[in-house]
Formats: structure tokens, sequence, C-alpha cells
């Protein structure tokens, strides 16, 4: 069985829409993938009704949240999508990213940069809910401001760069619990080892189940180090490409297998 547990659609900044994105799964020989949008369930509808019981679509997101150390990406998986207090969230979630993207156009500014959030939303995909920093770099392509996404990220919108602003929007003990509240399992997303070493009793204590620890090019020290830690504090193993387009390779030539993260695959009775 191949699995791919971390996979972005147009509902925030993948390039596909989820039913392509399922489509793609099932070229890609995926059995079982969660879509897992950036701080929305607004795909996972689609996503479900294109898969036709061929791919097994599992419902997830991927909050960022505002930790002390700075930001810590949370996955919520086997969420329903029509809890109200996600749904909620998300819609909350809409507005201060677009809020934040506005903020990040006006910093531009002073590089002679003029670009409006009614461009940013226009030159995004259709069925975009989710504003992030790659649609305005993307954006600043298209205009001709800057060469390649890359390039956006290296001198305007990378988190030490002049232009970026962080996300201000939920807190990691918040999002662990709005996920459980919402039926679901919390995986802390490609943690950074430093952050993870020092947090990580603290994340268990607020009830975090698990952690992502297979990725394209983890070197094996790291994930020796992730699954020591999860057997230590008795945490769930997840994995995934954190595939947002064709720029990362094929979707399906990197996945887990069943074994691998049979601990969540069992919690959400599959
Ligand atoms: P945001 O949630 O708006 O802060 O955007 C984060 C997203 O930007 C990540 O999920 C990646 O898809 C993308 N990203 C972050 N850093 C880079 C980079 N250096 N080059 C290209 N994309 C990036
Ligand atoms: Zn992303
Ligand atoms: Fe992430
Ligand atoms: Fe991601």
């Amino acid at each position: 069985m191949r699995i791919d547990l971390h996979i972005h659609s147009t509902a925030s900044d993948g390039s596909l829409s989820p039913s392509a994105l399922v489509w793609a799964a099932r070229t890609g020989g995926l059995d079982i993938i969660a879509v897992a949008d950036h701080d929305t369930v607004s795909g996972i509808a689609e996503a479900k009704a294109a898969s036709q019981d061929r791919v097994h679509v599992i419902p997830a997101v991927e909050f960022s949240t505002t930790h002390d150390c700075g930001e810590v990406h949370i996955l919520g998986y086997f969420i329903d999508p029509a809890y109200p207090d996600l749904l909620a969230y998300t819609l909350d979630a809409v507005e201060k990213r677009r809020e934040r993207v506005r903020g990040m156009l006006a910093r531009l500014a002073p590089y002679g940069i003029t670009v409006t959030l009614d461009e940013v939303v226009q030159l995004a995909q259709p069925g975009t809910r989710m504003l992030g920093r790659p649609h305005v770099a993307r954006a600043l392509v298209q205009r001709g401001f800057v060469q390649s996404v890359g390039e956006a990220f290296d001198r305007f919108l990378g988190d030490s760069a002049p232009a970026f602003l962080p996300t201000e929007m939920i807190t990691p003990r918040n999002a662990i619990e709005l996920i459980h509240s919402a039926g679901g399992f919390a995986v802390w997303a490609h943690p950074r080892l430093s952050t993870l070493e020092r947090e990580v009793d603290r994340f268990v204590d607020w009830g975090l189940n698990g952690l992502e620890c297979y990725r394209p090019n983890a070197g094996a020290a790291d994930i020796r180090y992730i699954e020591e830690l999860c057997r230590k504090h008795g945490l769930m193993i997840t994995g995934g490409s954190d595939w947002h387009g064709a720029w990362q390779g094929k979707l399906g030539d990197f996945y887990v297998n069943g074994a691998d993260v049979e601990a969540l695959l069992d919690a959400g009775g599959i």
C-alpha cells in the first residue's frame, strides 16, 4: 500500500485542484492520500467526491500556529470537515491571511513593487481560499518583478526577508484542542529537531498525538531520532511529501507504507 499523508491543493497554495490531485495520486500509484491544506478544509469534499473509492482520501488540515519560538505547523488527521468550530476558524483564517498578504504587499511598495490584493487573487488558481506567500511570489513572477518563485522568497518573502509578516492566528495548544474537538489527531509537521527536543514534552502535555517523520530528503539520523522520540512518548509516526506541485517532482514518487504509519491508520479506522 502506498500512502502520502501530506499534500496541498488549490484550496491553499497547491497547484492542482482537489479533483486533479486525486487523479494525479491515482496515476502516481498512491492508495491513500491526506489532503492537508493550510488552515482550510475547503478542498476535502471535492477530493472525496473525485476519489470514487479508488484512492482513499483522509480529511486533514495543516494549521499554521504561533509558538514562543516561531511558527509551528500542526497537522490534523481524520477531522470532521463540517465541525462548526473548525469551519468558523477557517473563515476567520481566510480574512487574517488576506490581511497578512495586504500587509506584505505594503512592505513591497518601497521596493517599487506595486501589486494589489485583487491582482494576487486574480492571478491565483480558481478555487483558492487561503492566500499565502506562494500566491504573492507567483504574482511577482507573473508581473515580472522577479524571475522565479525562489527569487521572490530569497529577496522579499522568506522568513528573514524584508516583506515577510508572520501568520498570527492560533497557538499550538489551541490548534491541538480544536483538532481533538473536531474528532481528529494532531501531528507536528516537519519538526525542526532543535525545537522538537526543547518543546516535545509541552506539546505532549497539550495532547499532541504524533510526529511527522518520513519526508522526501529526510536524513537517516533525523528519522531515527524522531522514531525514538515517538516510542518514548507513545506518539504516532506519520510521513508525507508536503507536495504542492510538479516542481517538487511527481506525486507518488515519495510514499510511506501501511506498516510505517499503522497507528494513525488504525486510529482513523482504516
Ligand atoms: P505561508 O503559509 O503563507 O507562510 O507560506 C508557506 C508556504 O510557502 C510553504 O508551505 C511553502 O509552500 C512555501 N514556501 C516557503 N518557503 C519557500 C521558499 N523558500 N521557496 C518556495 N516556496 C516556499
Ligand atoms: Zn504550502
Ligand atoms: Fe508546513
Ligand atoms: Fe505543508
